[in-house]
């Protein structure tokens, strides 16, 4: 290189090995591990693409009954999953009739509702009796909990009692709710727990998305899966993932994904990125 290069203000002619015009519009919020993970999941034969939905397709609302796609969401999503051999679902915490009317996807777009034990054909395990009491006894103790706590409230799953602090203004008043709720009902013999962003779900029925995921695999014979979320529930997830497949964290904290996107916006493009590589 001479001395003239380097002092030139002008850029420097593209590389031999940029990509070609015509590859996809190069999108810069991928890292290059990343975009080569995609590159390799959209060449894969069979490909599952699970997405969580709150806070990872979806803006977080105080109203959860409101909490609409991000622009462009779901019909990515839906351009994905009419693609030959692609799986893609809808993985969340929601109970599966809320997820399908706050999100609005359709057919063929899976929709696995309750941390992945609620799928089309109901749950797999119906409840007995002491489900039946443990369920109502969650309500009650997660209820007294949210009656002392200003702008809490309960929300009944089919098989959870979820106290939900996030519209509660005073923040010592939210910790010290999901305090009590972690040391109380929480601790109950036979429930599960799942402790989300301003969420304590309880629950009576064991429910992972890693188990989800699996079965979404098995049942497409996928040789590749990517699993995108946003929040601790999602990390049983990412830690099922095998080492072909593609876990993507969005934002910040802790995580188990191997890879990483900043917020909703970079989810859609991603989406967009993968149904143009696939399609
Ligand atoms: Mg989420």
């Amino acid at each position: 290189m001479s001395a003239d290069d380097t002092a030139s203000p002008t850029p420097p002619p593209p590389t031999p090995d940029a990509p070609p015009a015509t590859a996809p519009a190069a999108t810069p919020d991928l890292t290059p591990e990343l975009a080569e993970a995609l590159r390799r999941a959209a060449a894969t034969p069979n490909l599952v693409v699970a997405c969580d939905y709150d806070g990872t397709l979806a803006p977080f609302t105080d109203d959860p009954t409101r909490a609409h796609p991000a622009p462009g969401a779901i019909a990515t999503l839906a351009r994905l999953a009419e693609l030959p051999r692609t799986t893609v679902a809808l993985l969340s915490g929601r109970n599966r009739a809320a997820l399908a009317e706050v999100s609005g996807a359709t057919a063929p777009v899976v929709l696995v509702g309750s941390h992945g034990s609620e799928w089309e054909g109901g749950f797999d395990a119906p409840f007995d009796d002491d489900d039946n009491a443990l369920l109502a006894r969650l309500h009650t103790e997660l209820g007294e909990i949210a009656q002392s706590t200003a702008g809490a409230h309960v929300e009944s799953k089919p098989t959870a009692a979820v106290l939900h602090v996030r519209p509660v203004e005073d923040l010592a008043a939210r910790e010290r709710a999901t305090a009590q709720a972690m040391a109380g009902p929480a601790t109950l013999d036979g429930v599960f727990v799942t402790q989300g962003k301003n969420v304590v779900e309880i629950a009576v029925r064991e429910a992972s998305k890693g188990a989800a995921i699996e079965r979404l695999v098995e049942q497409a014979g996928a040789e590749v899966a990517i699993f995108i979320g946003d929040d601790v529930t999602d990390e049983r997830g990412f830690a099922r993932l095998r080492p072909q497949d593609v876990g993507i964290k969005v934002g910040e904290g802790e995580t188990a994904a191997g890879h990483r996107v900043a917020d909703i916006p970079a989810v859609v493009r991603l989406l967009g990125t993968l149904a143009d590589l696939r399609g």
